[in-house]
């Protein structure tokens, strides 16, 4: 686990002089476990910062740490990250089981460590019983599973969540929403969660992040986002 620390970090997308800023110096720590959801009007720039923390986008200035390394210029794989978006990609030819094995065999990882992490995983997130399946059979909501668990046997130290319940249904938002919380009950991953949906906020949030035109208008418990006098 490893907390995030964003120091004076602007971007602006196109070059110095024909640029647009999309993020303003931008200061703040997420702790070690944490779980902050950002909020905001889109195109305030919460993709951005996600991306920037992802290694998907360049930061402009300013440094972003993880635990106490700073991460600009690193490639993704070098991050110690995990990211969910909302259009997960399973290959529908690979079992559950091989989807969320594959980065630990292309990581060479020994055989029986990967039964074990995978087999952990799937217990969490109620997959254990569809192991064998292919992509297909699965709910949409199953399938959303698979693709949380395939990011968590990484063992990352930071989960990063781009809306991804917005593709779902209600009900299976609903519920999905439960399993997140659960899942960063029993592993206490630093988690940044992106969405405009104001109860997954609520209910998901330590603490929030709202961002409005690249700037924090506020960072608090969502009691004091919103009741604020
Ligand atoms: P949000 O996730 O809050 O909707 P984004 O981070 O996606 O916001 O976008 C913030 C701003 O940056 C928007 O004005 C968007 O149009 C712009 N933007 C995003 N990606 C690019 C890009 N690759 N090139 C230029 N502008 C971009
Ligand atoms: P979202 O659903 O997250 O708001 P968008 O439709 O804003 O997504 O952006 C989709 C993709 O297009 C992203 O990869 C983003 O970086 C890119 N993008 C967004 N705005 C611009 C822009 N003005 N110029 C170039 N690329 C952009």
């Amino acid at each position: 686990m490893a907390s995030i620390t964003f120091t004076h970090v602007k971007k602006q997308y196109g070059n110095a002089r024909a640029g647009v800023q999309v993020i303003h110096d931008l200061t703040a720590q997420v702790e070690d476990g944490e779980f902050v959801v950002i909020v905001g009007p889109s195109g305030c720039g919460k993709s951005t910062l996600l991306r920037m923390v992802a290694g998907l986008e360049e930061i402009s200035d300013g440094t972003i740490a993880i635990g106490d390394k700073i991460v600009n210029g690193l490639e993704p794989a070098e991050r110690d990250i995990a990211m969910v978006f909302q259009n997960y990609a399973l290959y529908p030819h690979m079992s559950v089981f091989d989807n969320m094995a594959y980065g630990l065999k292309i990581a060479k990882m020994p055989e029986t460590e990967i039964r074990a992490r995978v087999d952990k995983v799937a217990a969490i997130l109620e997959l254990a019983p569809y192991l064998d399946r292919k992509p297909r059979a699965l709910s949409g909501g199953q399938r959303q599973r698979v693709a949380m668990g395939r990011a968590i046997v990484r063992q990352p130290k930071v989960f990063l969540f781009d809306e991804p319940l917005s593709n779902l249904d209600a009900k299976l938002r609903a519920h999905t929403r439960l399993e997140i919380q659960k899942l960063h009950r029993d592993l206490g991953i630093t988690s940044l969660f992106v969405t405009h949906d104001q109860v997954e906020a609520m209910t998901l949030a330590q603490r929030m992040i709202v961002l409005n035109a690249g700037v924090v208008e506020q960072f608090g418990t969502p009691k004091e986002v919103y009741q604020r006098p």
